[in-house]
């Protein structure tokens, strides 16, 4: 009987995280000082991060960083993740292509996230922090992190973009579940939030805002940190346990992928399957193609510019050097909530400055088929953000039947859709749309951050 699931023990879940900056022949350009505009030192970052994670942050040498016993033994909650073999979208493509996905759908969050959420809650708690806080759009982010600072002991606040805090609320009560403080953002409990709803009282929120709130809030608490969810470097350095047990799992399989496809938001749970299958590119040479599956309503790698660029719409964020569509780009509301992010990591821009990977971009109608494809063929109901990655493989499988190679495709599920049934409701009611962006539009946010340094 041929093998569906490759299956690895609690012994495998990796030792150490892979830092690919230390094998990268151009490192990413430093993160600048938002006035100063010089490179960023530790010190800059310290009353916000955790001490460590800034180091994990600027770490340029080590490719490997260990990970904490205690993080490995949290990890056993869910992981090794299970790497499945595709059988059944395979014999619907009636495609030669192997399809195998890596499934992170199982943690008990539900996506990916949980990686560095445990990884952070860990760091903090080391240090003597007893409160953290966060923002989160859609909520999967707050929802992993709440689950940690709970099993860390640590107090958390969320700030919860207001439009999200009311359209998912089974997000918001997962948080509560775990014991956090959710704040629909803008609210009154800071400077930044009562300057925005004095001048705009119904002011629904945005993750610029939330981010605001939620820096604000850790300054200004003793003993306070804040945490990120994606596009910082030690967020991908966590998320790559991903990608280092699927390696093992290929191995199980008797294959190597061709092609590894994760969906794009700000990088993280691409960056974790993909970064140790790109070692073997940077290090050994190897032909591998990587690829980003990115929402075409927010298409910074395909469409954007690299340059430096503020990670908020505020502009309180270090410069980052990264593809960008502009801090104050607004993207339409379609239901990856996820992939909503204006600019991409700068680890994983400068990757694609120098052609060691792809992207691609998606149209919201186009993942909601190939997510409903995959859900009647795998049995599995994608998250709307991972369904990108799912219709990227496709794409990949259809190109493998017209050319008749026997391609081996490797994608990234990075989490289930079981709390995001609203959007399969609209899609099958016939109500969604896709989003187009214009050239103008695209335009027109980059010439706002032409002259930012
Ligand atoms: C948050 C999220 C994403 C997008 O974030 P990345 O940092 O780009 O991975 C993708 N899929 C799921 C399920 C998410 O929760």
């Amino acid at each position: 009987m041929d093998t569906k699931k490759f299956l690895l023990q609690e012994n495998d879940i990796p030792r150490a995280w892979y830092n690919i900056v230390a094998d990268m022949k151009n490192k990413p350009m430093p993160p600048l000082h938002p006035g100063t505009k010089k490179p960023l030192q530790p010190e800059d970052l310290y009353p916000i991060f955790a001490k460590e994670l800034v180091h994990q942050e600027l770490n340029t040498t080590d490719a490997w960083i260990e990970i904490p016993d205690e993080i490995r033994d949290m990890y056993k909650v869910w992981r090794p993740t299970p790497l499945v073999r595709a059988y059944g979208l395979e014999k619907a493509l009636d495609t030669p292509a192997h399809i195998y996905f890596k499934n992170e759908s199982v943690s008990p969050i539900g996506s990916h996230k949980l990686n560095s959420a445990i990884a952070q809650a860990y760091f903090c708690k080391k240090e003597g922090v007893t409160n953290i806080t966060t923002e989160t759009g859609a909520g999967q982010w707050g929802a992993a992190l709440s689950y940690a600072a709970k099993t860390f002991g640590l107090e958390l606040a969320v700030y919860m973009v207001k439009v999200s805090y009311h359209q998912k609320p089974y997000r918001r009560s997962i948080m509560q579940t775990f014991g956090a403080q959710v704040i629909a953002s803008p609210s009154m409990s800071t400077k930044a939030g009562r300057k925005i709803l004095t001048d705009h009282p119904n002011y629904q929120g945005s993750l610029g805002t939330a981010i605001s709130e939620a820096i604000e809030l850790a300054l200004q608490t003793p003993n306070c940190k804040y945490t990120l969810g994606s596009v910082l470097n030690h967020v991908m350095l966590h998320q790559t346990v991903i990608g280092l047990e699927a390696e093992k799992q290929m191995e199980m399989a008797g294959e190597y992928p061709d092609i590894v496809i994760g969906c794009f938001g700000g990088g993280s749970n691409f960056s974790g399957i993909s970064f140790p299958f790109l070692r073997h590119k940077l290090t050994e040479g190897r032909d591998i193609r990587i690829i980003a599956a990115e929402p075409a309503s927010c298409p910074k790698l395909t469409r954007g510019r690299f340059q430096y660029d503020f990670g908020d719409e505020a502009g309180y964020t270090p410069l980052l050097p990264m593809y960008t569509l502009g801090h104050n780009f607004a993207p339409a509301n379609i239901h990856a909530g996820g992939l909503r992010y204006h600019g991409a990591g700068s680890i994983v821009s400068q990757l694609k400055k120098d052609n060691l990977m792809e992207a691609v971009d998606i149209k919201q109608l186009d993942t909601f088929e190939a997510a409903t494809l995959f859900a009647r063929t795998e049995g599995i109901i994608p998250a709307p953000e991972s369904s990108h990655a799912i219709a990227a493989a496709i794409q990949e499988a259809q190109k493998a039947k017209e050319s008749g190679e026997k391609k081996t495709i490797l994608f990234n599920l990075s989490g289930h859709g079981l709390i995001d049934m609203a959007a399969y409701d609209q899609y099958f009611s016939g109500d969604l749309i896709n989003c187009e962006v214009t050239d103008e539009d695209v335009a027109k946010n980059l010439e706002e951050i032409k002259d930012i340094i």
